[in-house]
């Protein structure tokens, strides 16, 4: 793919705040394409990001033909810029794109496309522990048309904002809350692919369980309701009497690349990981009996995120104030293989050049 460089005359580095929260602050670049559907993909660039001018007709608006990928650039102990398994994200939206209907992103572009804008902006790539540049490919639809049918023309977009620690309090474990109500997903439906939707349905039970004072949902699934899911943008994981236990991907959950590459992980060091329906019943029963040594997310955001207590229809059951050594070594391997020159799994981190 031949991309067309059109580099900014502003320097916006020098006047944006140093970065604490999560997708505040977006870089002088943004890479953008277009599809027409009797031309194919046309017009690859990188320019100033900037606004777009959009009709209040556009169909994105009116029936959320969306789909995202999130991924993050590091920077090595050598100063090269890393990404972690970005063809794994160039699969997955690829899947995402053909889930709602949209003309799909060939792998060897969507990762030449990020390596290309990561390049141009490396110098907002932050270095301190914990911190990256969190990359954000979309996609939506362009027709200027109420019809409900699927576009023919669309918009590829990504953009890059450098990111401090994902949770303010850095690895503390968080409070999950399991919503027994609502639904983010279901067999047949969207679950395993990341359409903008299926953040704006999960939005309610998220503010929800923020009044109660927890940070994050736990969803359940299964025909009856009652099976462990996942968390908001994260796989969740238990260590039960030295098992690790996760949901299977029954597609109604989203394949995480941490989530895969955790699994990776934990069999190489001697864990048995099953991968199969817990209960929200036989969780609970565990926690109660003292079985449940570790809880813990798995998302690109966090990477690794601690889950101390979980709440229930108005119980809430503690497992750990603190990180368990078992999150704390995938936490600090991802954090190795991101950045250290001499970490395993060399095959998982591509240098851009
Ligand atoms: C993105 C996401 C994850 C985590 O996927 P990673 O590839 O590990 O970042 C998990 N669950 C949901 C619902 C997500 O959107």
């Amino acid at each position: 793919m031949e991309i067309t460089i059109i580099k900014t005359t502003t320097n916006k580095k020098l006047s944006t705040p140093v970065v604490t929260g999560f997708g505040k602050y977006f870089t002088d670049h943004m890479f953008t394409m277009d599809y027409i559907k009797t031309v194919a993909w046309t017009n690859p660039q990188i320019i100033t990001f900037d606004y777009l001018a959009i009709s209040p007709s556009t169909s994105v608006f009116h029936y959320a033909q969306s789909v995202f990928e999130g991924m993050k650039a590091y920077l090595n102990d050598k100063g090269e810029v890393v990404l972690f398994r970005p063809y794994e994200n160039a699969k997955r939206f690829k899947k995402s794109c053909l889930r709602m209907a949209m003309p799909y992103i060939e792998e060897d572009d969507f990762v030449q496309a990020i390596s290309e804008l990561v390049k141009l902006d490396k110098d907002w790539i932050p270095s301190e522990e914990g911190t990256s540049l969190y990359i954000r490919p979309f996609m939506f639809a362009t027709d200027e048309v109420l019809g409900v049918h699927p576009s023919n023309t669309y918009k590829f977009i990504i953009i890059l904002s450098p990111v401090g620690h994902y949770y303010p309090n850095g690895l503390k474990p968080i409070s999950i809350s399991i919503n027994p109500i609502y639904s983010r997903s279901f067999f047949g439906g969207t679950g395993d692919v990341k359409c903008a939707a299926n953040y704006s349905i999960s939005l309610l039970a998220q503010k929800e369980a923020k009044e109660k004072g927890f940070d994050q949902v736990l969803w359940l699934g299964g025909k009856e309701h009652n099976i462990i899911a996942e968390v908001g943008a994260m796989n969740i994981m238990f260590v039960i009497n030295n098992e690790v236990i996760t949901p299977k991907l029954d597609g109604t959950i989203l394949a995480g690349v941490t989530r895969d590459s955790s699994i990776t992980l934990l069999k190489e060091w001697g864990y048995i990981v099953s991968e199969r329906d817990m209960t929200v019943d036989e969780l609970l029963e565990h926690i109660n009996n003292n079985e449940v040594s570790e809880a813990f997310g798995t998302g690109t955001a966090a990477t690794i995120s601690p889950v101390g207590l979980i709440e229930y229809k108005g119980t809430n059951y503690h497992i750990s104030d603190d990180i368990g050594p078992v999150a704390k070594r995938l936490y600090e391997t991802f954090n190795d293989i991101k950045t250290k020159s001499d970490a395993p799994h060399r095959e998982w981190v591509q240098i851009v050049k």
